[in-house]
């Protein structure tokens, strides 16, 4: 049997289909897991950094 190594797309816990979501706190809307958020997930508040702006006291250092 041969495994196929996946290329490192995405971290192994957040798989295509089953990503967590969140929902907005600016828009209330819901959003889904992105790669670009892998490194602080836990700290995104925000569907996009246009409605992070948008409140404005929320902000990271950084
Ligand atoms: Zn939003």
């Amino acid at each position: 049997m041969t495994r196929r190594r996946e290329p490192d797309a995405e971290p192994p816990r957040y798989r295509k289909g089953n990503l967590p979501t969140k929902v907005c706190a600016t828009c209330a809307r819901p959003f889904a897991w992105r790669r670009k958020w892998a490194r602080d997930w836990d700290a995104v508040r925000h569907c996009s950094e246009r409605c992070r702006r948008a409140r404005g006291r929320d902000a990271p250092s950084g």
